[in-house]
């Protein structure tokens, strides 16, 4: 399972929270069912909006990076989501990266503007099939998240810059593509590639790609492509994307200012398992709405868990772990998940015995995460 990881320029807001839980709960069901998982998870931790934020704080962009790195794995061990088999960043990536672009030149489908190096997408006949667009919607998407539609001198409007020759002032690494640095989409098919050893018998490179629905076009669109010309595959048996997260009815950005952070909830005094039964109160794949209601109903129904769970006895439990595994295995339906704890609390609040509290404890921590 290879999952998009965070650009480390800013701390963690609800809306990440909300895509690596959602993958934890991947991996969280394929453990239990017996499955060995190779994650893998990059970190954007070169990229132009941390060189952006560094300049415009005054800071030195690796320190930016490093401390945010720190923060983000603090606030996914608070919410205990469990970390990857790999976590690579993108500059110790820097020689798979390379290793990929000279293949993809080998196959004739990049080309220079001035000293940078462009992908060709137009090499592969069914580009688009992931995220189903037109030109039009692809070049607007694509010129809001990074891309340049419009830049002289390409071959394709949507082609991608895949090596950035060193500017002035900015960081640069030796390569046989000369001093530069990489492009995102080619970081993590390299990754990818490479940590999650294709088996050559398989149609496919990996099982499962992930991250927001943000990032099915340009970037899942565009790993894709890649991978089909480095290997003749399909780069995914599965594209896994988890919905946008809103607050109080507006789109939760970091132009409108309004990101909620994880840290500062946790510093505020709400308990980390709270914050996560609340993401998962709704359906990961749902565009959803963070608001104070949704904080106080979670954590109502988690007090009424806990209440249950520090009864001197618990109703019958074999019948909601049964219903909680099937729930999950439905396209995780955690909201029904939630629904079937709920009944069986009220179940306990009501008197009714028989259950088996150390099998609802395991269920709880190795289903759901949750640790009370
Ligand atoms: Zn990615």
């Amino acid at each position: 399972m290879y999952v998009c990881g965070i650009t480390p320029y800013d701390a963690t807001h609800l809306g990440h929270a909300a895509t690596y839980l959602t993958f934890d709960l991947i991996q969280r069901y394929l453990r239990a069912a017996g499955s060995h998982v190779n994650y893998v998870q990059n970190i954007t931790d070169i990229d132009d909006p941390l060189l952006e934020r560094a300049k415009r704080d005054g800071v030195n962009w690796q320190d930016l990076a490093t401390s945010q790195i720190e923060l983000f794995r603090s606030d996914m061990v608070a919410l205990r989501v469990i970390p990857p088999l790999h976590y690579i960043g993108a500059v110790e990536a820097i020689p798979l990266v390379v290793k990929a672009i000279e293949l993809l030149s080998a196959k004739g489908s990049t080309y220079l503007i001035d000293k940078d190096l462009y992908f060709e997408n137009n090499l592969v006949s069914d580009f688009g099939a992931l995220s189903h667009l037109d030109k039009k919607e692809m070049e607007s998407i694509f010129s809001q998240r990074g891309g340049d539609p419009l830049l002289i001198g390409k071959r394709d409007s949507l082609d991608c810059l895949v090596w950035m020759a060193q500017r002035p002032g900015e960081p640069g690494w030796q390569s046989t593509l000369g001093v530069g640095r990489p492009g995102w989409h080619i970081e993590c098919t390299a990754i990818a590639y490479e940590y999650l050893s294709p088996n050559s018998d398989d149609d496919e490179l990996i099982d499962i790609q992930g991250g927001g629905s943000d990032l099915i076009f340009p970037h899942h669109e565009m790993c894709r492509t890649q991978a089909q010309v480095l290997t003749g595959k399909e780069l995914a048996s599965v594209y896994v994307h988890a919905g946008m997260l809103g607050l109080d009815g507006e789109k939760m950005s970091k132009s409108k200012g309004n990101l909620v952070f994880v840290s500062q909830l946790i510093a505020d005094g709400v308990d980390p398992m709270v914050i996560k039964y609340a993401l998962m109160m709704s359906h990961y794949r749902q565009d959803r709405m963070w608001t104070h209601e949704v904080l106080e109903q979670a954590q109502l129904e988690v007090a009424n868990l806990k209440s249950a769970l520090g009864a001197k006895s618990q109703a019958a439990t074999d019948s909601v772990i049964s219903e909680i595994i099937q729930a999950l295995a439905d396209d995780l339906n955690t909201p029904r998940a939630l629904s079937a704890l709920q009944s069986w609390s009220t179940q306990c609040r009501n008197g009714e015995t028989g259950g088996d509290l150390s099998a609802m404890r395991n269920c709880l921590d190795s289903l759901l995460g949750l640790d009370f």
